[in-house]
């Protein structure tokens, strides 16, 4: 279990980043944490250890990961997976037969694959809403609920679900709320702050940022909560390894700065797009036509780079994507590089196609992961690539 120093929590955003979790190795002085590659941990004499026994349960590098994940969340307690899918699937053992969880209808394709195809048979159960209306959500509680899954802004039509309005609901019926905040991450939305009680990352995306590794990560600030989530951490063992641990810590030093990209990048795009097509075919935050706007500027201190667009036919958006040349077609996002996605045939295939046309991920939409490069090359290529 990881516990952040008080005093991290009194630097700002960019020093935690850089530093929270981390002190030079007491061996060499190393700046760096180490890489510790050990599966276990040798004892001084029989029961006398330095903390760690098995590198399941805890593990150096992986630790110093948390604590930093912790310290950017505003959290006390972080916990690092193998996978963001791995994380859900441990927070999800948090329930037991006969529980329901209220979700919202538009989450990551993998979430719902993970509740509707394999937790249910295990006595869990899920009831979607569209949880832009918290009134849906009021009305979709009952005892049987244990949580309340959101995400914000979601993937890829960027419904945004108002956290601090959702978390009174589920605290009015015992239930936590658990916040997605892959998209938003803790630089522009601070979840636990707002009410929530775990946060959820694929660390897979922004947090690592360099598209070389799959990750997921849980913040929390409740001890006892803390506690139940180690102990399914180092009994089910859905662990990064201490490299993978090693590479988000290393991109979490940049987060604040590549938001910062990711963010001027994003409004650019998003204001060349919704000029070329209408502000209504296209979904972003922090565009005056977005829905919930108000709520953005409100909840979230930053919009992001996640941008989808509507061409009008699985024609179209083929023959965008096939012409775009600095934007990669590829699943996944949050990386530094532009990448170009097909929601109905990528990311998104997994969701059946009644779903996919009720919540409106059409054969026509395109989703685009905005990088850092630079801004005239990235609108210079959208140009020629929509003729
Ligand atoms: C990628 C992603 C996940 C799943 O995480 P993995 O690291 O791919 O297992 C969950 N939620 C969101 C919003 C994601 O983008």
């Amino acid at each position: 279990m990881s516990r952040i120093f008080d005093e991290d929590l009194t630097y700002g955003f960019g020093t935690r980043a850089i530093h929270a979790g981390q002190r030079p190795d007491p061996v060499s002085g190393a700046i760096m944490t180490p890489i510790y590659q050990t599966s276990t941990y040798a004892q001084d004499a029989l029961n006398q250890h330095k903390g760690y026994e098995y590198a399941r349960g805890k593990n150096p590098t992986r630790e110093a990961l948390e604590r930093n994940l912790a310290a950017l969340e505003g959290g006390v307690h972080g916990f690092a997976f193998g996978s963001g899918m791995g994380c859900m699937d441990s927070i999800m053992k948090l329930f037991k037969s006969g529980d329901r969880i209220v979700c919202a209808d538009n989450l990551y394709g993998g979430t719902p694959r993970l509740f509707d195809r394999i937790l249910v048979n295990y006595g869990l159960r899920f009831s979607y809403v569209d949880t832009r209306d918290p009134q849906h959500v009021a009305e979709a509680m009952g005892p049987d609920v244990r949580a309340i899954v959101v995400e914000t802004p979601t993937n890829p039509l960027m419904h945004l679900t108002d956290i601090t309005a959702v978390a009174e609901i589920g605290h009015a019926h015992n239930a936590l709320l658990i916040v997605d905040n892959t998209f938003a991450t803790p630089v522009f939305q601070r979840p636990l702050e707002q009410g929530a009680d775990i946060v959820f990352h694929s660390t897979t995306k922004y947090l690592n940022g360099h598209s070389d590794m799959i990750g997921g990560a849980a913040i929390v600030r409740d001890d006892d909560l803390a506690a139940r989530l180690q102990f399914i951490l180092n009994s089910a063992g859905a662990v990064p390894g201490p490299f993978d641990a090693w590479l988000v810590l290393r991109g979490t030093k940049t987060l604040h700065l590549r938001m910062a990209a990711h963010d001027a990048n994003g409004r650019a795009i998003a204001a060349f797009l919704a000029d070329r097509l209408g502000a209504d075919q296209v979904f972003y935050p922090g565009l005056p036509s977005h829905p919930q706007h108000e709520l953005a500027k409100r909840q979230m201190s930053g919009f992001g780079a996640m941008i989808s667009f509507e061409t009008g036919s699985k024609e179209n958006a083929r023959a965008i994507m096939n012409r775009l040349k600095v934007f990669s077609i590829a699943e996944s996002l949050g990386g530094v590089e532009s990448l170009a996605n097909h929601p109905a045939s990528m990311t998104h295939a997994s969701v059946p196609p009644e779903r996919r046309a009720k919540i409106g991920i059409t054969e026509g939409l395109i989703r685009l992961s905005v990088g850092v490069e630079d801004i005239r090359d990235l609108l210079k290529d959208l140009e020629q690539a929509m003729g």
